[in-house]
């Protein structure tokens, strides 16, 4: 098995304000080769991890100007997908799920060992790659959708969808964690000039529930009231 993050110097974004946490960290991470950059506000974080590709993004939810949870959001809102370890300094259950509701993939909460911390990031940085290697499939939580075979599988156990409902899947998906309206999937799955009002989405989405939710314990298709439906990870 080649291992690539040993090979590829692994590029890191900090998100942090405080100066010992970030002297740590960094001297930890510099050590294991990898390359930190350090932002000391959301604002500037979340400028940085547009602009830039890192490979894996620390972010702390307590910041000056924009909060790590509000940062996170925008970035899964405007696609960029790069896992985000979440820094909690409280390490409180609301604060956990927050961040991770948020659209980040891990946390961990301060204060921590740097063992541990590049452990996850390497953990991180392996799925990121084994996605990226694979981008004819997405995946969202257990669920696997291979846009090539036009397949579909949660749990590993193939699902049966109509070419629809595929369509219908695959939007969701693509938009994971993303409020979508019923006229924006009215338009993207049946077309701008669909005319049979947005009560078809709504016919659709129970259609895929009973075949991708019905028999799992944790749903993943949820419904806004007065918004429409987002797809987020079981
Ligand atoms: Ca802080």
């Amino acid at each position: 098995m080649i291992i690539f993050f040993e090979v590829i110097r692994m590029n890191i974004l900090l998100v942090e304000d405080e100066s010992a946490v970030i002297s740590v960290i960094q001297r930890g991470l510099t050590e294991h080769n990898l390359s930190v950059s350090v932002a000391l506000d959301g604002t500037t974080g979340l400028q940085m991890a547009r602009e830039h590709a890192f490979d894996v993004i620390l972010l702390d939810i307590m910041l000056p100007g924009m909060n790590g949870i509000e940062v996170c959001k925008t970035l899964r809102r405007e696609n960029v997908n790069t896992p985000v370890l979440m820094l909690t300094a409280l390490g409180s259950t609301e604060n956990v799920i927050t961040g991770l509701d948020s659209g980040a993939d891990d946390y961990m909460s301060k204060p921590f060992k740097l063992s541990e911390l590049y452990a996850r990031i390497r953990a991180l940085a392996r799925r990121r790659f084994t996605q990226l290697k694979d981008d004819s499939a997405i995946s969202i939580g257990s669920l696997v959708l291979n846009t090539v075979s036009k397949t579909i599988t949660r749990n590993n156990t193939p699902i049966s969808l109509t070419a629809t409902e595929y369509k219908l899947l695959e939007y969701l998906m693509k938009n994971a964690n993303r409020v979508l309206s019923r006229m924006e999937i009215l338009e993207h799955v049946w077309g701008i000039n669909f005319n049979m009002g947005t009560n078809v989405v709504d016919v659709y989405v129970n259609y895929l529930r009973k075949k991708i939710d019905k028999d799992f314990e944790n749903k993943m298709i949820h419904t806004l009231v007065g918004m429409g439906y987002v797809l987020k990870s079981d």
